[in-house]
């Protein structure tokens, strides 16, 4: 049985940037629909895992059976709702009420490295999330081992290799732990996340994301929690 992970702030806590309303509907509705059809496949005896608890992010210590079923599911609505879950769980602990600003410590030097200054980290999401056609999910991601991140996403960079940071689209429930790569932070870009408050306009709702919710002290526990590739 998965459960629904209680949010990490009050619904109306990212008011005026992100609506109650819209909390109301992409946390009670959207994820708690994804919980409950996972429950029902689980049920069904359609996935190979059960009783695992719906973890999302690295600072829970350890893979969940979540993450298993991610991993494993291969294609399908057994997939399509674990990875939801898991994502959705993963975007609320992405924002904050007390955030935006800049990153600091080994993370900061970890987007440096990477990317040349954190005002390119963020031009470079900015310019993922707007250009991910259709609905899917952008992700900053520390790459694993096997280098590029490959699947369905675009590419990360030619020749990155292991340990070093990108940014990653992924389409519809698609999740960067498929192709090996650790998700340090991720922005919801179906439209239920911002069409309530900004309708068409994705690039106010990212802007707004980068500027005042965006949660470098999550991403950085993330950093700190994954292995040195
Ligand atoms: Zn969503």
């Amino acid at each position: 049985m998965i459960e629904l992970p209680a949010l990490p702030y009050r619904q109306d806590a990212l008011a005026p940037h992100i609506s109650e309303r819209t909390i109301g509907y992409h946390y009670g509705r959207h994820h708690a629909g994804y919980v409950a059809n996972l429950n029902k496949l689980l049920a069904a005896g359609g996935g190979a895992t059960g009783g695992a608890a719906a973890g999302g992010g690295a600072t829970g210590g350890g893979a969940t059976g979540l993450e298993e079923l991610i991993t494993n599911a291969g294609p399908g609505v057994v997939f399509n709702n674990a990875a939801q879950t898991w994502n959705h769980t993963f975007y609320w602990q992405s924002m904050s009420p007390d955030g935006g600003g800049d990153p600091s410590g080994e993370l900061a030097a970890a987007i440096v490295a990477s990317f040349g200054s954190v005002d390119a980290l963020r031009a470079e999401l900015t310019a993922k999330a707007t250009g991910n056609f259709g609905s899917g999910w952008t992700w900053l991601v520390r790459l694993g081992s096997g280098g590029g991140a490959g699947g369905g996403g675009d590419g990360a960079g030619d020749g990155a290799g292991g340990g070093e940071l990108a940014v990653v689209n992924t389409d519809d429930a698609d999740n960067p732990l498929v192709t090996g790569h650790q998700p340090l932070l991720t922005i919801d870009i179906w439209e239920h996340a911002y069409y309530l408050d900004y309708q068409n306009a994705r690039p106010a709702y990212i802007a707004t994301f980068l500027e005042h919710l965006i949660n470098w002290d999550f991403a950085a526990a993330n950093y700190a929690a994954t292995p040195d590739a």
